[in-house]
């Protein structure tokens, strides 16, 4: 009978001591949300920039947001959708901040406010290795692939003579140019690199079709949260840390 009562005594102690210790956890939790969620909505295919590792979104973005998300004290959540949707997402308040490798445009600012700008880019093309477009000016009447709703896709529709295939993926457009199906892809440089890589027989004109800024998407109405985030950015830039962030991912030539 002792036997007993000491066993179940260990046994309350135990649960009492795990009880106490999921406690702990959701209080450490509310204490790093005290600042409150930091909802990002991304498009998880365009690396270096977001791309999954696993079941994990990382990249320069990712992680730009994630030091951005600690210095306010907030907890990031990243909600992965496809590019036309995210300024949708930002207006509607289901997300706080489109990143996404997302170029400020006029357009675009008619809709949403951007923060400073943190990466400069450019849209390259991608071609067959044994293509004869030699330079964007050799796209004209030419059928030529694109991302969704992205600048390489506004660009794509002022070559003269061109059709303009859509595709939802970056890489679905490049696959398509592997196998014939289109003459070139208009792209965002890195995540060109990163395509032509992993495709054989591709190679990216030395010749840019642009040259553009990355920055942050935020709704018209949130200045306070702008604020914050050019205040962070600045913070990252002037330490070096988003100099940091951006080397892990891009390798100088
Ligand atoms: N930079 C391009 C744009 O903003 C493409 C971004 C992307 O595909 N994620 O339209």
């Amino acid at each position: 009978m002792k036997k007993l009562i000491a066993t179940v005594l260990i046994g309350v102690m135990a649960l009492s001591m795990v009880a106490c210790g999921s406690k702990k956890t959701e209080s450490t939790e509310a204490a790093e949300a005290a600042g409150g969620t930091l909802v990002m909505a991304t498009n998880a295919e365009f690396p270096p920039y977001e791309y999954y590792e696993g079941e994990n979104v990382i990249g320069i973005d990712a992680e730009i947001a994630q030091a951005i998300a600690d210095k306010l004290g907030m907890e990031l959540k990243i909600e992965d959708m496809a590019f036309d949707s995210i300024i949708v997402a930002v207006n509607s308040g289901k997300a706080d901040m489109g990143m996404a490798g997302m170029t400020v445009t006029e357009d675009r600012l008619e809709n949403v406010n951007f923060s400073d700008t943190y990466a400069h880019a450019s849209q390259v093309v991608i071609v067959k290795e044994d293509s004869t477009i030699a330079s964007p000016d050799d796209l004209s009447g030419k059928k030529v692939g694109v991302q969704l709703g992205t600048t390489g896709d506004a660009y794509a529709g002022d070559i003269e003579g061109a059709t303009v295939e859509r595709y939802n993926k970056g890489f679905e457009a490049v696959q398509a140019l592997s196998q014939d199906k289109i003459d070139a892809v208009i792209i965002d440089g890195e995540p060109a690199k990163v395509f032509v890589e992993e495709n054989e027989g591709l190679k990216i004109l030395d010749e840019a079709f642009t040259e553009e800024d990355y920055a942050i998407a935020i709704a018209k109405d949130n200045d306070e949260l702008l604020e914050k985030i050019n205040g962070a950015l600045a913070e990252l830039k002037e330490s070096g840390e988003l100099d940091k962030i951006v080397d892990k991912y891009i390798t100088a030539e």
